[in-house]
């Protein structure tokens, strides 16, 4: 049984099927990548897994519980977070204290943050978020306003704010979408540093091939809203319904 199990899961919108019948599992502690030619249902199928849509037909379960019906907050809860394509840092705030905030939501289970005062107040939060940027090499940055921080350590700066949360499974929909080579790569060893230091599940949904044959152990390919094919990333890069599907469009 994996980590994250998906039944059966469907979603129209409208007259559109989204999603077919998509079953998916993705074993604990592995980099699972979901790939696909745009309009597959990729992002339908992750907003599914956070609470963000629900779908028509299905079940999502995460450790053995599931996730349908919850808010997105509660799932947050449970251990799986999600990293937007971009930044949603807070430029005004310092690196530390953009840290703290996801801290004090978790802790809190609080969905919407209007209290700076609280999260300054709550014991340990502080602590937890010195301990991540040291652990993502980020304590000599921890003082300066979020907003003068390189691209790079932006992105450096929201996986540490995921990773303050201490989620299991994290998906990422697209994390280099947008990005010029060099910065890809930087993402790429990014996430590598990430899954070494720690017990950690990542799902990834990319376009860029690069990417996903750098960093995924398994691949499951979409194409129109549902799985072609499953397999090790050796097997994908040959497989005639893949090339014909995805790589050769
Ligand atoms: P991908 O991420 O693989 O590019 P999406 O999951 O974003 O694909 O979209 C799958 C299909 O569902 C597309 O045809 C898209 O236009 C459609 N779609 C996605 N979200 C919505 C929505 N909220 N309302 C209507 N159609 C949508
Ligand atoms: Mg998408």
């Amino acid at each position: 049984m994996g980590i994250l199990e998906v039944k059966n899961v469907s979603k129209r919108f409208g007259g559109l099927q989204a999603l077919g019948d998509v079953n998916l599992s993705v074993a604990e502690n592995t980099v699972h990548a979901i790939i696909g030619p745009n309009g597959a249902g990729k992002s339908t199928l992750l907003n599914c897994l956070v609470g963000k849509l629900i779908p028509d037909t299905g079940s999502v379960m995460f450790d053995g519980q599931s996730v349908l019906g919850r808010k997105p907050h509660e799932i947050n809860q449970m251990g799986i977070s999600r990293v937007f394509q971009t930044p949603e840092i807070f430029g005004d705030l310092s690196v530390l204290e953009n840290v703290m905030i996801p801290c004090f939501a978790h802790r809190d289970g609080a969905f919407a943050l209007n209290a700076w005062s609280a999260v300054r107040r709550q014991t340990g939060v502080r602590e937890q978020a010195e301990a991540i940027l040291e652990d993502m090499n980020m304590t000599s940055a921890r003082d300066i306003h979020a907003a003068a921080l390189s691209r790079g350590d932006k992105r450096r700066l929201e996986m540490a704010m995921c990773l303050v949360q201490e989620p299991r499974l994290l998906l990422l929909d697209e994390p280099t979408a947008g990005m010029a080579r060099a910065d890809t790569n930087n993402t790429i060893d990014l996430l590598r540093e990430i899954k070494e230091k720690r017990d950690i599940t990542m799902c990834i949904i990319e376009h860029d091939m690069h990417v996903v044959f750098s960093l995924a152990e398994r691949i499951t390919v979409l194409a129109q809203g549902t799985p072609l094919v499953e397999d090790v990333p050796e097997a994908i890069k040959g497989h005639p319904k893949v090339q014909e599907a995805y790589l050769g469009q």
